[in-house]
């Protein structure tokens, strides 16, 4: 742990065109600097480094953040590797918090886990060259085209038959029974034997994104139906299932360069695309595809190409991965291949250059993926057509950008010739029910939490029953504080106004109903006031904590520079890249509108800002009449009835109020 007082100086410290300068070639171009782009081919630089502003933007791939997120980005590193990295860099000494006894004691004991995993890697790697490994597992991978080098690189391995090999090889070696135990590597019977989980089976050595081995994958040569077909290690401090990709060590920094993965399902599909010089390529093995999966995936790209087999199972299984995918706003390509052939086998059967081009001509996005598979059933009949085009709205509600669902719709209206409105109906209402569904998965979470957590029982025979982690979920939003996506865009544009200019003054006229004498406020202070006459808080809840952050700088004295640098390199992820996308994303506009006006900026404050709160402010009006209408429907109540209709008569004299003003400013 880095004090944060240390964080705070690296971060003062490190100067963007420094750093970034370490790595690319960077050329001055009016007050900015440029370069060809680190993370994208290009011959025309559009990288673009801004040493007043702290960033850097690819306009070319889109890539953007401050110096500590470019260390990130171009050297893989976690947050605290990088602010390491720059410490070093400006000779910052960090003298790291001292660890708790307890803290000490869990890192060793996840670090001893580690160490017993790899002791097991080493010894499977090592059986393979007796006569045994060579005779069974050697053979088997031969039989399956991989060639030495993939082997070596992937760590391929022989777990035994005997089935207390590894144990006692790991016991005579100094191992502790207590760590060979919780790795999953040994199970300890009643009687006190020690015995191997993984016998008589080849072995895949599952790597971290950093490397370490931290599970295995073991698979039976034999054809006997009674013996399980794989075995995988159970889930372990150092191995959450859902959390793990094979392959990720070895294809992130393709990924990454190709800013784009390509998705598998099984270990021999990813050796063979791999051996084959197609290198951006993952599994999700084991699994079937997760959300953090498909968030591991998202450090390194945006883009996602799935490449499951043509037969129903690999259909269903792509199907299923679209809507995640589009979920977490990625873009999602389909590509399936021909008479059940897997990408094993299809890798094995033609060259690099053969795949690489079936790949590119028959890659679709999702909605000609739907369309091509649904179309068919469909045929004319028009009601199938119908839910087809209702099933394309539905995955596209999924979008979280409002601009690329747009999009989609559009294409999507002229693809089936409708209108855009009635795709828009769907996905307005489809986006309601998805808001809802989660609002009860969270009521459940919350009391799930409440309830004795579930602890599977292991099973000896190498079966793991799934079950899905409970993250606690302390505290319970409640239904207005809930994303409310009528109001997230008047929040967002005020948000925007209070990262950009929140420290800027806002110089009211005197005859300006704002105006009082001999205050002056700034954009910050005079937003965060009108909301709290209201006691309102923004309802999105990524922006609420984003807001609650600039306050806790602003009051701290610091400046918008520096405030917007805290945001942009917070540690919560989801501050960052609301800083990102506020700050960054929109960089290149607001540059070339503040080069036309600069002096104009003031001017544009006093009109903008007042305005932005007056439409927000009838949007929660609106809301609520909304909501209020409703209710009236399903209440049977009377009185209650009455009250509502006068509560809606109220607000709709507000809106009415509101709606002036907001003709006037
Ligand atoms: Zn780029």
């Amino acid at each position: 742990m880095i004090p944060q007082d240390i964080v705070h100086k690296i971060l003062d410290t490190a100067q963007i065109v420094d750093v970034v300068g370490d790595f690319v070639t960077l050329k001055k171009r009016g007050s900015n600097y440029t370069a060809c782009c680190p993370f994208h081919n290009e011959k025309t630089p559009s990288f673009s480094v801004s040493a007043t502003k702290g960033i850097y933007k690819c306009f070319g791939c889109g890539k953007s953040g401050t110096a500590v997120g470019f260390v990130m980005e171009h050297e893989h590193m976690s947050y605290t590797e990088a602010l390491k990295y720059l410490a070093k860099k400006y000779n910052i000494e960090v003298i790291e918090k001292e660890e708790t006894a307890e803290e000490i004691a869990k890192r060793q004991r996840y670090e001893s886990l580690l160490l017993v995993s790899e002791f097991g890697g080493r010894f499977f790697q090592e059986s393979l060259d007796t006569p045994e490994g060579q005779a069974i597992a050697m053979q088997y991978f031969r039989s399956r085209g991989l060639q030495d080098e993939t082997i070596k690189k992937y760590g391929l391995g022989w777990a035994p038959v005997n089935r207390m090999s590894l144990s006692e090889a790991a016991r005579s070696a100094g191992y502790k029974e207590e760590f060979l135990i919780e790795t999953g590597l040994s199970i300890k019977y009643d009687d006190g034997r020690l015995v191997d989980r993984f016998f008589d089976r080849v072995i895949f050595p599952i790597h971290s994104v950093s490397g370490r081995v931290i599970a295995f994958g073991g698979r039976t040569l034999k054809t006997d139906k009674s013996v399980a077909k794989y075995v995988n290690s159970p889930e372990t401090e150092i191995y959450i299932k859902s959390k793990s990709l094979y392959g990720i060590y070895f294809a992130k920094s393709e990924i990454a360069k190709k800013d784009k993965c390509i998705l598998v399902e099984g270990y021999l599909d990813v050796l063979s695309m791999h051996q084959l010089g197609i290198t951006n390529v993952v599994a999700s093995s084991g699994t079937s595809l997760t959300v953090d999966q498909i968030r591991q995936i998202h450090k390194f790209t945006d883009n996602i190409t799935i490449i499951y087999d043509g037969d129903g199972a690999g259909i269903n299984a792509a199907l299923r991965g679209i809507d995640m995918i589009l979920k977490e706003g990625m873009n999602v390509k389909i590509v399936l291949l021909p008479d059940g052939q897997d990408p094993d086998d299809f890798a094995r059967r033609h060259t690099l250059e053969e795949v690489q081009n079936y790949i590119s001509a028959n890659e679709k996005d999702f909605i000609g993926f739907k369309t091509n598979l649904l179309l068919e059933q469909a045929g004319n009949d028009p009601l199938k057509k119908a839910g087809l085009i209702n099933d394309i709205s539905d995955s596209i509600a999924n979008i979280p950008d409002a601009v690329i669902r747009a999009m989609y719709v559009r294409s999507t209206a002229e693809r089936f010739e409708i209108d855009e409105n009635l795709i828009l109906d769907r996905i307005g209402k489809s986006r309601t029910a998805m808001i809802e569904a989660e609002l009860k998965q969270k009521q459940r979470e919350a009391r799930r939490v409440q309830e004795p957590e579930y602890v599977p029982v292991p099973d000896y025979d190498g079966y793991e029953p799934v079950f899905d982690q409970v993250e606690p979920e302390p505290q319970m939003p409640e239904r207005s504080a809930f994303e409310q996506p009528y109001l997230a865009p008047c929040e967002k544009e005020l948000l925007q106004f209070i990262l950009s200019e929140g420290c800027s003054p806002l110089a009211f006229d005197r005859d300006s109903k704002y105006y009082v004498e001999g205050c002056e406020m700034t954009v910050a202070e005079f937003i965060d006031g009108i909301l709290a006459e209201d006691e309102a808080e923004f309802a999105n809840s990524l922006y609420r904590k984003t807001y609650e952050d600039f306050f806790l700088f602003y009051e701290e004295g610091l400046t918008q520079q520096q405030i917007q640098q805290r945001l942009l390199n917070s540690q919560d992820q989801e501050i960052s890249s609301v800083a990102n996308e506020l700050l960054i994303e929109k960089y290149q506009i607001t540059v070339s509108n503040y080069e036309k006006s600069m002096t104009a900026v003031t001017t544009q404050l006093v009109t903008y800002v007042p305005k932005t709160l007056l439409s927000y402010q009838c949007r929660k009006v609106e809301l609520l009449i909304q909501q209020l209408t409703a209710e009236l429907s399903t209440t049977e109540d009377i009185e209650r009835q009455l009250d509502i209709l006068q509560q809606i008569s109220e607000y709709n004299r507000t809106r009415t109020t509101l709606n002036n003003e907001l003709g006037r400013v």
